[in-house]
């Protein structure tokens, strides 16, 4: 058998690798010169427990995300082998009230509780599958004397530390190259534009084009993971989008701490359109701001092609706005000043939802994550990962259902 994946990003590099894990021969197709270098490299790699989701009082999205969270580090750990530094975690998050959450503090407070007693029952049979983290114990809330050195109390009205923790997700993608360039089974077929994909009675026709032309050719099964470019695909098969679909474009600012600078604890704002600090080791520090970050919508089939790297002067907006913004609410990062900030990048990438408005909105269905995952028309089969911590959960389900296991 051949499958073709279609998306060289953290889903379909996840999926080649699950599929070749079978036995199965795999063709990665990309339109970019190298695997991972879009969404899947510009996040911040939090591998989502279901805390931040209390706009989605079903719990349905926050029981999604841990189910993915769970099989993640099993995943990259069997793939890239136990002392891969992508395996490496962030500082763990607080999750921070903000004085302007969409949620009262007590009812954000409850869901953080609940979510609890559901991780810790979901990770009871698998106890270490987070990074090794115990979950056993709840989100501790910080005494107003912690709160208040942390954060600022003005806009910080309750806080509890979590055992969420991010991966650096540059680092997971470097590590992710390297195993599939060295795997046997998989090739890949890079600076390759997908254009159509053609049932035939006995194989899937995928049509592209690359530097040197027309590109054709037949798999057994193809696998759907272009992510932005994931809805328009899955039309020319006739699997219609059907209902209303948000693509965002969303930057984060990442800079090393200036010698002697106070580390920043790891933090998300809740619940809303806030932000978030992460402190990975070493001084890397990620921040984003959605107010400033959020940079362009689109409800088109195909979104525009948005800059990974934006060129000034958007680059030094978002830089100085984020910073300034979450100096505002982290004492920790007040002396920095943005001019001067080692390594200091701003990147940026689509997210695709289902949804029609934004996040300002409580109602939006942006706060439910979890109508995800694939979608099958014959030999097609289309996988919509919706966060970067489903990508592995998600890579079994594809493996599965090419061996007509599921
Ligand atoms: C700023 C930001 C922060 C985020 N933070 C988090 C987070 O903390 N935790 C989390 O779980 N998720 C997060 N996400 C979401 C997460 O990044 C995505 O859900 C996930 O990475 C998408 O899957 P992917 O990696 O396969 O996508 P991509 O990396 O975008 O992969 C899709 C690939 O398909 C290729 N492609 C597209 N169209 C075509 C075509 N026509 N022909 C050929 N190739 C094509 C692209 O080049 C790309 O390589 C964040 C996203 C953004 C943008």
């Amino acid at each position: 058998m051949r499958v073709g994946v279609l998306g060289g990003g953290m889903q379909g590099c996840c999926a080649a690798l699950a599929i070749a894990d079978r036995g199965v021969h795999v063709t990665i197709f990309d339109r970019n010169p190298s695997l991972v270098t879009r969404a899947g490299a510009a996040n911040e790699g939090k591998i989502h427990l279901g805390y931040m989701y209390a706009g989605d009082p079903s719990l349905k999205t926050a029981r999604t995300m841990m189910a993915g969270a769970l099989a993640f580090e099993p995943f990259l750990e069997r793939h890239l082998g136990a002392s891969s530094p992508a395996l490496r975690t962030s500082a763990p998050a607080t999750y921070v009230i903000h004085r302007d959450a969409q949620h009262p503090p007590d009812e954000i407070a409850g869901y953080l509780k609940t979510v609890h007693g559901l991780i810790a029952e979901q990770a009871g049979r698998n106890p270490s599958a987070y990074f090794g983290v115990d979950l056993g114990s709840p989100p501790r809330r910080l005494s107003a004397a912690e709160r208040e050195a942390a954060f600022n109390p003005g806009l910080a009205v309750d806080a509890y530390q979590t055992a969420e923790v991010a991966i650096d997700p540059l680092v997971v993608a470097e590590a992710l190259r390297q195993c599939i360039a060295d795997h046997p089974l998989i090739e890949t077929r890079l600076g390759c534009e997908i254009v159509d994909a053609v049932a035939e009675p006995d194989h899937m026709l995928v049509v592209g084009r690359d530097g040197d032309g027309p590109v054709r050719d037949r798999f057994d099964q193809v696998i759907n993971a272009l992510w932005c470019g994931r809805l328009a695909l899955n039309e020319t098969v006739g699997i219609e989008t059907g209902r209303a679909w948000v693509h965002r474009l969303k930057y984060g600012v990442s800079f090393r701490l200036p010698e002697g600078a106070e580390r920043p604890p790891s933090a998300t704002f809740i619940s809303g359109p806030f932000g978030e600090v992460v402190s990975y080791g070493e001084g890397l520090t990620y921040l984003t701001w959605y107010p400033t970050c959020l940079r362009a919508i689109s409800h088109d089939l195909a979104p525009p092609e948005w800059e990974t790297y934006p060129a000034d002067p958007v680059r030094s907006e978002v830089l100085a706005g984020t910073l300034t913004a979450m100096q505002e609410i982290v004492p920790a990062l007040r002396g920095l000043d943005p001019g001067t900030l080692p390594e200091a990048m701003v990147k940026g990438g689509i997210i695709v939802a289902w949804g029609a408005t934004d996040i300002y909105d409580p109602r939006s269905e942006l706060h439910r994550r979890y109508e995800i995952g694939l979608s099958t028309r014959g030999r097609f089969h289309s996988v919509d990962p919706g966060k970067l911590t489903m990508a592995p959960y998600f890579a079994e389900a594809c493996a599965d259902r090419v061996m007509g296991k599921a």
